[in-house]
């Protein structure tokens, strides 16, 4: 039977011999009991994960439930790492196989790697500073408005 990787909401990954037909079923996490459900490959589960950083739950006070929602964010603090590093592997590969530097890589929204000229770097650099003129120009007029403190 093949070997399946699940992950229970605990933190603990585990593997299970589960044949094909039947991988799709939750597994009991032997550690804690909860529900455990099959990992998507890397390349894949890499750009849902992106979703479970942010801002944690606050202090519940209760120490049991603290302690797991610790390991969770812990757990998904490791996986935003895991996906980072992936990231700056894909980019140096690029860059390994086309020669050109991490200035001229573009990512595209499925997170592809692809190599952009002078002209394109430009216009990216253009469009940026733009942007950050706008953005500074908004947080002054909201500063305006707020008036003196
Ligand atoms: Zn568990």
């Amino acid at each position: 039977m093949p070997i399946f990787e699940y992950q229970c909401p605990c933190g603990l990954r585990f593997e299970a011999n589960v044949s094909r037909s039947k991988r799709e079923e939750p597994r009991v996490c032997s550690e804690c009991g909860d529900t455990a459900f099959l990992t998507l490959p890397a390349s894949v589960a890499g750009h849902f994960r992106k979703d479970v950083t942010g801002a944690g739950p606050q202090n519940t006070g209760i120490a049991d439930l603290d302690a797991h929602i610790d390991r969770v964010i812990g757990k998904s603090a490791e996986q935003g790492w895991a996906v980072q590093e992936q990231r700056a592997d894909e980019k140096r590969q690029v860059m390994a196989s086309t020669g050109v530097s991490g200035g001229h890589l573009s990512r595209t929204v499925d997170g592809e790697y692809l190599p952009i000229g002078d002209a394109e770097k430009a216009a990216h650099e253009r469009a940026l500073a733009i942007h950050t003129a706008a953005m500074d120009w908004k947080t002054q007029q909201e500063n305006k408005k707020r008036g003196p403190r």
